[in-house]
């Protein structure tokens, strides 16, 4: 049992980064945005930044610990929990599988599968 819960809270805290963790990567990603852009843009860029990962990591919780009833969040937590337990060098999409088709890691669905 201390084992499972162990495994469990390994588990949680790679999902949700210490807030040591996302200072420093805020500051790397501040200085990023500082010399790729014009002083009065880095804080618009930064903020639109930080709100996209805290999007990103608050749906990532989100499919590991909700149970969506409608369909469009729990097909992401079908298409998620896939690149997690059964097909882990495909669907790294989480908010979407956009970046998947982009870089040819979509899954082919069964009947595709079956049809080869
Ligand atoms: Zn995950």
């Amino acid at each position: 049992m201390a084992a499972a819960a162990s495994a469990t809270s390994l588990f949680q805290s790679a999902l949700i980064p210490s807030s040591g963790s996302h200072f420093i990567f805020c500051c790397q990603f501040w200085n990023l945005l500082k010399l790729v852009s014009t002083p009065s843009t880095t804080p618009a860029l930064f903020g639109g930044g930080l709100l996209g990962y805290v999007m990103y990591d608050a749906t990532h919780y989100y499919l590991h610990h909700a149970q969506p009833t409608s369909e469009v969040p729990r097909n992401l937590k079908k298409y998620h929990f896939n690149h997690h337990f059964r097909i882990q060098n495909q669907s790294f999409g989480i908010t979407s599988s956009f970046w998947d088709k982009v870089f040819g890691t979509l899954p082919q669905s069964k009947a595709a599968a079956k049809s080869i």
